[in-house]
């Protein structure tokens, strides 16, 4: 298994396999979108599989496929058949906005996939259109739905922010009154693609759990899973739970055990960094997988100690404001 340098197992991989979207949160990317990398700057099919045998061999055991939006990729679902058969992988998740994804939920249990997260950051149609810039916020509720219909394990995502979606803590919070879900509020992070100007944060994980417990008084913390980058909790008598997850603050980089591929072959060993190494380069220069997997090796011993110390670390672009669609969320 890989242990990097400072003995955090690493066990769980984050898969950007495109940096397109249907969307365009604002918190993002720019309404315009961003420059979308080429075909052959992406990675291919078989150089994902390539690499994630490789990463399985070495110990990881769960790969979250993500993007950009993974469900406008061409072929998305070959991919996954795929992925699903390769040995040692015990789990694949997926994070979706959840446009496209509703008349795919059957085949994607059919694959293995037990837990999807959904990213929805209000119920109401305007403010929907108003964060996304899109209106599809129906066809977000028909995946939502199937999900339930099918038995899979749900996370909704929302990020939490001034003057677009404080109106829906609450709503979102009583979903978990009737459904058995969880509901995660995440701080928002600078990663915009630049498409506005993030001054500072405002809405921390202490915020939103005052706003919640002002509502709920008997909320109460529950135990985080290992390796959990949320703080969770539960009201009594609902059938799901509640998250909070500090993205900003950084509070989980202690028992962090993941590392990311972006859609272009960067490697990214913190979420904070702007890629230690590129993979696809590696490839195609025709490292075989014993290379790759020292360069791996290699790159997992370096590991900042924690998301300032990566950020500290960048060498391009400081601080840190790409789009979280080219990072993989
Ligand atoms: N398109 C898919 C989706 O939206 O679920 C997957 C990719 S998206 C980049 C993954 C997650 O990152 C989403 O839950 C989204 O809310 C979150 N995210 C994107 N930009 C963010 C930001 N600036 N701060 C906090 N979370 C962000
Ligand atoms: Fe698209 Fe997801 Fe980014 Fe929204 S958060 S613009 S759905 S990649």
């Amino acid at each position: 298994m890989f242990i990097d340098n400072h003995g955090r197992p690493i066990n769980y991989l984050r898969l950007a396999v495109t940096d397109r979207c249907n969307l365009r949160c604002f918190y993002c990317m720019p309404e315009e979108g961003i420059d979308w990398l080429s075909r052959s700057e992406l990675l291919t099919y078989e150089e994902m599989l390539r690499i994630c045998s490789i990463l399985v061999k070495a110990g990881i055991e769960k790969i979250r496929i993500t993007g950009g939006e993974p469900f406008v990729r061409k072929d998305i679902m070959q991919f996954l058949d795929s992925l699903s058969k390769l040995k040692g992988l015990n789990q694949i998740t997926i994070t979706t906005n959840g446009v496209l994804t509703a008349p795919l939920v059957p085949e994607l249990k059919r694959l293995g996939i037990r837990s999807i997260n959904l990213s929805l950051d209000t119920l109401d149609r305007n403010r929907f259109f108003s964060i996304t810039h899109r209106d599809e916020l129906p066809r977000v509720m028909d995946t939502l739905e199937q999900l339930l219909a099918n038995g899979l394990d749900i996370k909704i995502n929302a990020v939490v922010m001034q003057g677009k979606n404080l109106e829906d803590i609450i709503p979102l919070v009583e979903l978990t009154r009737q459904l058995p879900l969880s509901v995660r509020f995440i701080e928002e992070m600078p990663f915009n693609g630049g498409a506005s100007h993030y001054a500072a944060l405002e809405w921390d994980h202490v915020r939103i759990l005052q706003a919640i417990r002002e509502n709920f008084p008997d909320i109460q913390k529950i135990p985080d899973p290992l390796f959990s980058t949320s703080y969770n909790y539960h009201i009594p008598g609902h059938q799901g739970n509640i998250g909070i997850i500090a993205a900003y603050t950084r509070s989980f980089c202690g028992t962090c055990n993941r590392i990311r591929i972006t859609p272009q072959g960067a490697l990214k060993t913190c979420l904070y960094d702007d890629g230690v190494m590129n993979i696809k380069d590696l490839m195609r220069e025709g490292l075989d997988d014993d290379q790759l997997f020292n360069a791996l090796l290699d790159a997992i011993g370096k590991r900042a100690k924690d998301g300032y110390e990566a950020e500290q670390k960048r060498i391009r672009q400081k601080p840190a404001h790409e789009s979280m669609a080219t990072i993989g969320g």
